[in-house]
């Protein structure tokens, strides 16, 4: 019986590198294929994708690896000019989605963790489809090579508005900049597939998408956010409170009874203060529900003497979801609660994508996609 094929995209560096030399392949053919893979951003091993690939080692990397692209079922643009979601067919036709945000000067990619999400936030689209499976690290390198490529398409280019100033004699190809894991799932449920994506995605001789690029949003999974402390991940940490009482965020959010809040903040304590840096706490910001000056003034209060920064986001629209977002100017009157009384900072995130749902919260595969 023969092995199924390796993925390639499941490897760190060091990885590959001992399969190289498993296979009698000396150690400097490691950078090429590396190169190749997350520079070149290769398709194939064929010889006009990996022309300085020994024939010998293009043999065996056919027979027996694979890349795991991920194939693109449906490919939306928003209206926004400056998001574009894909909807990628995994192996097993089990399909996620992939955002990619272009900002000023930037590009981020909105990656997945999961087919659909075990938490079952009431709010979340992707909750309300419940869990599928984890994802591989392959498949959650795949998404970061996938968007790196499609900044490689004039296509993309010509469609969406160019960052500025990239010198008179055209625009040089724009990199991938940032990866936010807000994608489907829950990244900390699936801890150790995403631990090994982002070493791959960091590794400075491909992506280098480093410690300060990347950011991963938790729904609260304690024992996740006491493990990233202890292993000293570099990673920026983004937590969803949405509320900073137990009874009323466990209304919102299931897992709080597993994880209750004091539990939680006590592990955001034990993280800040064992890695230094400051936790960004999301707060989905729903009408008449969590947007009050006294739920500012609990926030506030909650996150007393706490590293911190919110992050306010007007709650994006779901089907399995009534609620309607704060408006703009409660929105403004809730940070300035936070500013005035409690020198906390905070942002409220840009509405991107809504009309394609690719807004926070928003993604989900239906039957019909
Ligand atoms: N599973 C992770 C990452 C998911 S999404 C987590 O829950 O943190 C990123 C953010 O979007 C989370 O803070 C999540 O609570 C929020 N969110 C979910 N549904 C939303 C909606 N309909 N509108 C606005 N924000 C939403
Ligand atoms: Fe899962 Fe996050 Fe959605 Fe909650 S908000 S259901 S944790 S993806």
């Amino acid at each position: 019986m023969t092995a199924a094929p390796v993925n390639l995209y499941d490897l760190t560096r060091e990885q590959l590198r001992a399969l190289l030399v498993r296979w009698g392949f000396a150690s400097v053919h490691t950078g090429l294929l590396w190169n190749y893979l997350y520079l070149g951003l290769a398709e194939s091993f064929d010889a006009d994708a990996m022309p300085d690939l020994p024939p010998k080692l293009r043999a065996r990397l056919q027979a027996e690896a694979r890349l795991g692209a991920l194939p693109v079922a449906l490919a939306t643009d928003s209206s926004d000019g400056f998001t574009r979601k894909y909807l990628l067919r995994l192996d097993d036709a089990e399909r996620i989605e992939t955002v990619l945000m272009r900002f000023t000067g930037r590009v981020t990619a909105c990656i997945s963790s999961q087919v659909g999400c075990a938490m079952g936030c009431v709010f979340c689209a992707t909750g309300q489809m419940g869990y599928t499976r984890h994802l591989t690290p392959g498949e959650i390198v795949a998404q970061a090579v996938h968007v790196a490529r499609q900044l490689r398409l004039p296509t993309l280019s010509s469609q969406l508005p160019t960052a500025p100033a990239a010198g008179a004699s055209g625009a040089a190809p724009e990199r991938l900049r940032n990866i936010v894991l807000m994608g489907m799932g829950e990244p900390l449920h699936n801890y150790d597939a995403v631990m090994h994506a982002i070493d791959i995605m960091r590794d400075e001789a491909g992506l280098a998408l480093g410690g300060e690029r990347i950011t991963l949003s938790t729904v609260g999974v304690v024992p996740g956010i006491l493990r990233l402390a202890q292993e000293r991940r570099p990673l920026h940490l983004a937590v969803s409170l949405h509320a900073a009482t137990q009874a009323e965020r466990a209304a919102l959010v299931p897992a709080a009874r597993k994880w209750p809040l004091d539990e939680l903040m006590a592990a955001c304590r034990t993280y800040s203060t064992t890695t230094g840096r400051r936790i960004f706490y999301e707060w989905t910001l729903i009408d008449g529900q969590n947007d009050t000056p006294d739920h500012a003034r609990a926030v506030g209060a909650l996150l007393r003497d706490l590293p911190a920064q919110v992050n306010l986001i007007p709650l994006n629209p779901t089907s399995g979801y009534a609620g309607t977002p704060t408006p703009s100017a409660a929105a403004r009157a809730f940070q300035k609660i936070l500013a005035d009384e409690f020198k906390l900072p905070s942002t409220v995130r840009q509405r991107r994508g809504i009309d394609i749902a690719a807004g926070c919260g928003q993604l989900a595969v239906t039957a019909s996609a």
